[in-house]
């Protein structure tokens, strides 16, 4: 086995790389940007070296200071974990060139299936069933239309260097082909470095159903089964399981052939995911499912099949690219159980997903009910730099619905502050009844996304609790019985306070009375709530309310309080403790950055006039576009970015001149 590797990546993977590592005796020589510095990976590996500054370009994707790493640091491997330079044929060669080895496949199995168009080419002559559609060299706009109106609308334009569902466009309309082109080729160009696409037949339900592969350097090649993937959003995964709910034995064999199959054709060694679609518009048949892509590469969701075969696929790898064969061989692996992994993101669920930032005050993540892949700890930032996922939480049970509820239980116990995240919507999907049954499809999410994202009002319970911590009467006093030892028994017994608190851009002033012995009533909206705290002990507060008992957790971290109750997170700050800044100008004069991200197209010019709704300015977030619009009719005042331009969260980007103002 090697004596020492370097993990080319970050975040939970690098961690993830490192543990397994660790187990077989493996030294480990992590990388980081100067944005992660203090980074988990960077604390665990046995070493760690400096990249350069916080861009992906000037750090995780500089292959030549990596090799420059592993020589002076004597790494004998690279894992590249996922994303970064992990599909990257040129960086293999280099590592090869300088006689350092990739725990991976090899440079040219990269490049067979590094593009869709060629990759679907070449499985199409392998007799691996692919997407109906056009994936030739001709790229004439005229010409592509032609196609598409032959496949017939809706069709999916993919850029074909495309990845984690960028640089793809539903075409449900002929008229709105072009268009969709020109933004499928920017994002294919801007992200990718190549504009070109493929077209093909949008499927309206199907399952994304992939299939693990392994194969050796002697030519030994196995399945590790399936996982379902369908819960998406934008063509992103959101949750996956394995196995595929409701799969029928013989397709099962029937992909698995497939998908070995595929691997064989280029000499696959190292792990690897063959990406199929399932049109299950009748259900899930064996004459109906293609190929769409290959991943060369570790996935994200690896966990759920480590789950269900009992294999740690880290290790595979890294004894496979030590040139052992596979550990196993097809007859001697089977399916255990059921497993779910939930992604959870720093995004705003509420307000289109929009990825967020900031600084974790309070993290603790359901380590004693799940597995938790993560690299993130409490105090560190999610910065705009890089990927903002927090947390992967993955849960294994004998069958489906057990594991189902503890990846509901898992979510609920989640607490994060300091950051907006997905924690509420993915248990929200947990709850879905479809899902549940296991009806899913690619479309499940965009047709229920309004109930899934809706959130109702904060509980009048959980605003009384934010008030009574921000009045200091939920803290426990040193060296009593966690009864005797409440403050508000003691020190506030027959006094009536207020507490001024914000909470969701709204000031809430709560008036609490105390009725002695942790008793309060808490004037909250309309009502009066009758609180009793019966016990306090490392955030968790027990309550009772006319007989009802219940519990929450509260951090109290100052200027901010968050309340975690029935599995959502309610942020406060105390009003008390703001700097007493006004609210800025009256809403509807300016654009202001929703998110940290790259000003992409900038229409507007200053003079301008505009209407309302009209398309101002495209912001790239995640390589996502997000097009921002003109807040009402008027004439643009100034414009404060320039094309090309990265700008942080909550950015004043342009402002629409003060026509009152002006004519005064
Ligand atoms: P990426 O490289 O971005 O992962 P994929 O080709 O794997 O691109 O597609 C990503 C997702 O987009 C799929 O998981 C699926 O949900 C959806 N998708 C891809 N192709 C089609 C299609 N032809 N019809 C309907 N949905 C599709
Ligand atoms: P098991 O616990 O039965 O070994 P798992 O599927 O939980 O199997 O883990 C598979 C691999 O993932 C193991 O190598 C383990 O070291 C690693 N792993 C387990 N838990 C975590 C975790 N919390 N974070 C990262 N990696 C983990
Ligand atoms: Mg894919």
């Amino acid at each position: 086995m090697f004596r020492k590797i370097l993990i080319a990546n970050r975040g939970e993977i690098a961690c993830r790389v490192i543990k397994t590592a660790r187990r077989l005796g493996v030294r480990t020589v992590a990388v980081y940007s100067d944005a992660d510095a203090g980074a988990q990976h960077v604390a665990m590996a046995d070493e760690a070296w400096r990249l350069g500054p916080a861009p992906v370009a000037e750090s995780y994707l500089k292959a030549e200071r990596i090799i420059e790493i592993c020589r002076q640091s004597g790494a004998e491997a690279v894992h590249p974990g996922y994303g970064f330079l992990s599909e990257n044929p040129d960086f293999v060669e280099a590592l090869e060139a300088a006689g350092i080895a990739f725990i991976g496949p090899s440079a040219s199995a990269i490049r067979a299936m590094g593009l869709k168009d060629a990759a679907k080419a070449l499985m199409e002559k392998a007799g691996v069933p692919v997407v109906p559609g056009y994936h030739g060299d001709n790229q004439d706009a005229g010409f592509l239309q032609e196609r598409a109106d032959e496949i017939g609308y809706p069709v999916l334009i993919k850029a074909r260097a495309g990845g984690g569902g960028k640089g793809m466009r539903r075409v449900d309309r002929r008229e709105d082909f072009r268009a969709a082109l020109e933004g499928a080729q920017r994002e294919g160009a801007a992200s990718f470095g190549d504009p070109r696409v493929l077209i093909e037949k949008y499927l309206t339900k199907p399952r994304h159903i992939e299939i693990q592969v392994f194969g050796d350097s002697q030519g030994n090649v196995v399945h590790l089964f399936e996982r379902d993937c369908s819960l998406q959003r934008r063509h992103q995964k959101v949750i996956e399981e394995a196995p595929a709910p409701g799969m029928p034995e013989e397709m099962r064999a029937a992909m698995g052939a497939a998908a070995v199959k595929a691997a064989q054709a280029i000499g696959y060694c190292g792990a690897g995911t063959i990406e199929f679609i399932a049109d299950v518009s009748e259900g899930l048949s064996q004459d109906r499912f293609y190929f769409m892509e290959m991943n060369t590469r570790l996935q994200v969701e690896h966990p759920v099949t480590e789950y269900i075969t009992g294999q740690d696929l880290v290790e595979w790898q890294l004894k496979v690219a030590n040139g052992e064969p596979l550990p196993l061989t097809q007859d001697q692996l089977a399916i255990h159980g059921w497993a779910f992994e939930a992604r959870l993101y720093a995004e705003d669920a509420e307000r289109g997903f929009l990825p967020a930032t900031g600084t974790l005050t309070h993290l603790r993540l359901p380590e004693d009910m799940a597995r938790v892949d993560s690299g993130v700890r409490q105090g560190d930032t999610i910065t705009p730099w890089y990927d903002p996922m927090i947390a992967k939480i993955i849960v294994h049970g004998p069958d489906r619905k057990t594991a189902l509820a503890r990846l509901l239980a898992a979510l609920e116990a989640t607490e994060v502050a300091g950051s907006v995240t997905n924690a509420a919507f993915l248990a929200a999907l947990c709850r879905h009844e479809g899902f549940a049954a296991g009806d899913v499809d690619t479309g499940l999410i965009g047709r229920d996304q309004e109930a899934l994202t809706a959130r109702s009002g904060t509980p009048p319970v959980v605003l009384a609790l934010a008030a009574l911590t921000s009045l200091g009467l939920t803290r426990p006093a040193a060296g009593q019985d966690p009864w005797e030892r409440l403050s508000g028994w003691r020190a506030w017994s027959a006094a009536r306070q207020f507490a001024v608190l914000d909470h969701k851009g709204t000031r809430l002033e709560v008036e609490v009375h105390s009725l002695g012995r942790s008793r309060f009533a808490a004037h909250v909206a309309d009502s009066v709530l009758e609180i009793e705290i019966t016990h306090v002990e490392d955030g968790t507060i027990r309550f009772d309310m006319g007989g009802h008992r219940d519990k929450a957790r509260i951090a109290d971290m100052g200027a901010a309080i968050s309340v975690f109750h029935g599995g959502e997170a309610f942020e406060f700050t105390r009003a008390d403790m703001l700097s007493g800044e006004d609210e800025g100008d009256a809403a509807g004069d300016r654009l202001i950055a929703p998110m940290p991200g790259l000003v992409k197209v900038l229409t507007a010019t200053k003079g301008q006039a505009v209407t309302r709704g009209e398309p101002l300015l495209i912001l790239e977030a995640m390589k996502m576009e997000h097009t921002l619009t003109a807040p009402r009719d008027g004439v643009i005042g100034d414009v404060f970015v320039s094309e090309g331009e990265q700008v942080t969260d909550g950015t004043l980007l342009l402002a629409l001149a003060q026509e009152s103002a002006d004519a005064a």
